[in-house]
């Protein structure tokens, strides 16, 4: 998730809450924050008051540290009070990591958009899932040389290790519906391009919005294109959503998101990031004007960085959804040459 350079809007809350605690966001919601081991190192949780204990939004991810941080929120900002259910954003393990665990220790159920759960059991469901030689030829088909084709697909298949197994049964949230949490009343929102159907929460009455990872205050949610969907275009499907977002939530919301800080100035972020998206495939259209380019040599052009295999595969699926973009918009098309995928200016 690179960074932005805009600058930042006005924001209800200055600084996060400390490790341990928690900031009361609204009337009976908590936010909390717990730690990553990642270069962006933090998750937001919330914990909304409903009946005689809390309903949590997204669990963090599946470690011991994590649990000892939940073990101590329990203890303190929370009260004691007992867990009434979990809710999950998208399958992505910072979010999900710890929904088995919580859900068992707790017997509560898990609330999850069918997409994004089954996408979890999917991964879950074994190293065949993400690994075989269509991995290694969504990397060569684009012209990545075979040494770097070989360190990125060699990564091994980390996301059984950052989760702690998923319940076996869970409610379903769809678009459209609504979902009562204590008394409140929030409209299911979904969204794709960060995850195929990420869901959020918005209540209306409240001005409340709970945007998970599609709407981030200073970083750029990573919009990528992954071996299975070789042709996806989750770019698209992302500006499709943002512009459903500044149609239903006004701006001035109470925005929540599920890194960094809440925001208000939710219409000019959703600009901003639209505009981030934008800037980059104008870049692309640049790129080729000298002539065809294949996505890996378009990536290091994009990202100038120094990247290591990890951030290389990342930033190719970035700059493979910016291609697939520009693609399905026609301002790109593309030319098989030996089984070497170049694209050009249409
Ligand atoms: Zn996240």
């Amino acid at each position: 998730m690179p960074r932005d350079d805009q600058a930042a809007a006005p924001l209800p809350f200055a600084a996060p809450p400390a490790p341990g605690e928690a900031i009361e966001a609204a009337p009976g919601v908590l936010w909390m924050r717990f730690n990553l081991p990642f270069a962006l190192n933090h998750v937001n949780i919330y914990a909304l008051e409903d009946g005689p204990g809390w309903a949590v939004l997204d669990t963090g991810i599946g470690d011991e540290p994590t649990k000892l941080a939940w073990e101590a929120a329990f203890a303190g900002p929370l009260r004691g009070r007992p867990l009434t259910r979990v809710i999950v954003t998208h399958h992505h393990p910072d979010h999900v990591g710890l929904a088995g665990w919580l859900c068992e220790t707790h017997d509560v159920p898990l609330h999850m958009g069918e997409t994004e759960y089954l996408t979890s059991r999917f991964y879950l469901s074994g190293r065949d899932a993400v690994h075989g030689d269509f991995q290694r030829d969504f990397y060569s088909r684009h012209g990545m040389d075979a040494g770097l084709v070989e360190a990125v697909v060699g990564r091994g298949h980390r996301y059984l290790e950052m989760l702690t197994g998923m319940p076996p049964r869970f409610v379903s949230m769809d678009a459209g519906e609504t979902l009562d949490i204590g008394g409140r009343r929030f409209e299911i929102l979904k969204g794709g391009g960060h995850a195929p159907d990420q869901a959020m929460l918005f209540c209306r009455d409240e001005g409340l919005f709970f945007a998970a990872d599609q709407v981030l205050q200073r970083i750029t949610p990573n919009i990528s294109v992954h071996a299975p969907q070789p042709e996806g275009d989750p770019l698209g499907r992302f500006f499709r959503s943002l512009a459903a977002i500044k149609e239903t939530v006004p701006d001035g919301t109470l925005t929540l998101p599920g890194h960094e800080l809440p925001m208000t100035a939710l219409h000019r972020r959703v600009d901003e990031l639209r505009g981030h998206h934008d800037a980059r495939c104008d870049q692309i259209m640049e790129m080729v004007a000298e002539g065809p380019l294949t996505t890996a040599e378009i990536t290091p052009r994009l990202f100038r960085r120094q990247l290591d295999a990890h951030q290389t595969s990342f930033a190719f699926s970035e700059a493979l959804a910016h291609v697939n973009r520009l693609l399905c918009d026609g301002r790109l098309v593309a030319a098989d040459d030996d089984g070497v995928i170049r694209v050009s200016a249409a």
